[in-house]
């Protein structure tokens, strides 16, 4: 389909850890628009699959293209470069830095080794992180953690954390983000939150991969789901659809 060409692209990825084949085969594709859920029992193979397309792991075999470039192989803070985030399904702020700083950690433009910080006077670096501070200013507003700014991030909740690298991905301003469970830990008043934070993401134009357990979530965010069991994707289609299937119910009771 032309209108919604594909962004994420990942054929055959396939991972083992000691022979044991942990994802196996997968392939998907993710439309520029969308937000597709991935669902599946415990083990799975859901944060091994995130950790592949992100390149926290090499892959065994298969390959990963973004908007049309190879990243099979490529380093992690590369494909953050060409617009690929992601979130921990723990999420692991620095704790004693502050709200604010932990998302100005995220910027792509101010890498210590960049020939940008090499050749820079010190009142282009100042400059630099001044329209940083703005712009984590903005992102924090967008997530509600504005008021938070400037406490340690070790006093967040759970459902804060999660909004804080939802913050730090979108710093690094992505086109695809991958969320590993963002409703996980979470309050039920701040899930409200998240989904309608998840939405206003998508409609900036940012593709989704959204890992998660909550049923609710799935269903009111993705208009299509692929469950994933024993590594492998064993069904595709809506939340309903897949939801009613025997062998996808079987895997959740085995899991
Ligand atoms: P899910 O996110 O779907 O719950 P995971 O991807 O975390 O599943 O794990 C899938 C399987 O891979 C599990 O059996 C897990 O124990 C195993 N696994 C994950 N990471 C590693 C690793 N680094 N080394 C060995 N086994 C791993
Ligand atoms: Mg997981």
């Amino acid at each position: 389909d032309p209108s919604h060409p594909s962004i994420l692209e990942a054929r055959g990825i396939t991972k083992s850890f000691g022979g044991f084949c942990v994802v196996n085969d997968v392939s998907l594709s993710l439309s520029a628009s969308e937000i597709l859920g991935v669902i599946g029992p415990n083990g799975a193979g859901k944060s091994t699959l995130f950790n592949l397309l992100a390149g926290a792991l090499p892959i065994d075999s298969g390959s990963i293209r973004l908007a049309g470039t190879d990243l099979t192989r490529a380093r992690p803070e590369a494909r953050i470069q060409l617009g690929l985030g992601r979130t921990f399904q723990i999420p692991r702020p620095f704790p004693r830095m502050t709200v604010l700083e932990n998302v100005m950690t995220a910027a792509q433009n101010q890498r210590g080794e960049s020939l940008f910080s090499a050749l820079a006077t010190a009142s282009l670096v100042a400059r630099q992180e001044r329209a940083n501070a703005v712009r984590a200013r903005d992102i924090l507003d967008f997530v509600s953690l504005s008021h938070l700014e400037d406490q340690p991030a070790a006093v967040l909740s759970g459902g804060q954390r999660k909004l804080l690298e939802l913050a730090r991905v979108l710093m690094a301003e992505p086109r695809v983000i991958l969320l590993d469970e963002p409703a996980a830990g979470v309050n039920p008043a701040l899930l409200d939150l998240i989904i309608d934070r998840i939405v206003a993401i998508n409609k900036l134009g940012i593709a989704v991969l959204l890992i998660e357990h909550n049923m609710e979530m799935i269903g009111r965010l993705c208009p299509r789901v692929m469950v994933m069991a024993a590594g492998k994707v064993l069904a595709e289609g809506t939340p309903a659809e897949v939801t009613k299937r025997a062998d996808v119910i079987d895997v959740y009771l085995e899991g």
